[in-house]
């Protein structure tokens, strides 16, 4: 499943170029094609049809794993769940047997929606705000300073693992960053949110920042769905290594079922610290 560093490498391909094609950013919308109505959330497909043709992309943003195209004057919004990809084609290639909406652009371009397990979404509103309202903040953004963090841990009674995966908590974060933040951290996936102290907090702000940067350096990691492109998976410190030696310590990494995901750890370098 794409997580931050994955949604904004492709934000970045999308809005600059590079990966499929040339930038969208002065594009125009020429054509809809719904091929899969579920896939469209809101509005109706005719409505859609008739709103998105003739919009220009101004720009590609994002916010938490969602990707927002700013047209002129709507937002388009896609999140690519499980198994979604967005592909710059020429307009007359084939299409591809799982593209569930296709937007054909000026300069002979179309972008493709491909999901093959039809869980991705998209949105075209005028405003985004009831969307996005319950995400909580980008990790990445200077505007969440450590105390603040330390007291978001502190509003809940939590272990650590659900919580970070929790988009309400925080925005972007999946199984592959939280697993990795947590051992650069050296803290434990079932350790209480509210009784880390400031100096465990702020260690483990610096370090979700820290992996997340690594992946967008890396283009994120090319594991587990379709996304192309990425070698972070050849630095992962824990993630899908259980029985491996831990990179710090030697200790064969351990792997163990929180809120039915999968949650890697090294048991010498990530001891439990607090009451889970
Ligand atoms: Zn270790």
């Amino acid at each position: 499943m794409p997580e931050l560093p994955e949604v904004e490498t492709i934000r970045r391909a999308l809005r600059d170029g590079g990966r499929d094609g040339p930038p969208l950013v002065g594009r125009r919308v020429q054509a809809a094609h719904l091929l899969w109505e579920r896939t469209l959330a809101v509005p109706s497909p005719a409505e859609f049809q008739r709103r998105i043709t003739g919009q220009m992309i101004q720009d590609v943003g994002r916010r938490g794993k969602f990707l927002l195209f700013g047209l002129s004057p709507d937002i388009l919004l896609i999140h690519l769940r499980m198994s979604g990809d967005l592909l710059v084609e020429p307009y007359d290639a084939p299409l591809a047997a799982h593209h569930r909406l296709v937007l054909d652009l000026d300069g002979d371009l179309r972008l493709a929606f491909n999901d093959p397990r039809k869980f991705g979404r998209a949105w075209l509103v005028s405003d985004p705000k009831d969307i996005l309202e319950g995400l909580g903040p980008e990790p990445l953004s200077p505007e969440l300073t450590s105390q603040a963090f330390y007291e978001r841990l502190h509003s809940h009674r939590r272990q650590l693992k659900p919580l970070l995966l929790d988009q309400t908590f925080l925005a972007g974060l999946g199984n592959i960053y939280a697993d990795e933040a947590l051992h650069q951290a050296g803290l434990h996936p079932l350790d209480n949110a509210s009784q880390l102290d400031q100096t465990q907090a702020a260690r483990l702000l610096t370090s979700i920042r820290q992996v997340l940067e690594d992946g967008i350096q890396r283009q994120g990691a090319s594991i587990d769905w379709v996304y192309r492109g990425g070698d972070f998976q050849n630095y992962f410190h824990v993630y899908q290594r259980t029985g491996e030696a831990c990179n710090n310590c030697g200790t064969p990494i351990q792997r163990i079922v929180v809120g039915q995901r999968g949650t890697h750890f090294c048991p010498a370098c990530q001891s439990l610290t607090t009451n889970s």
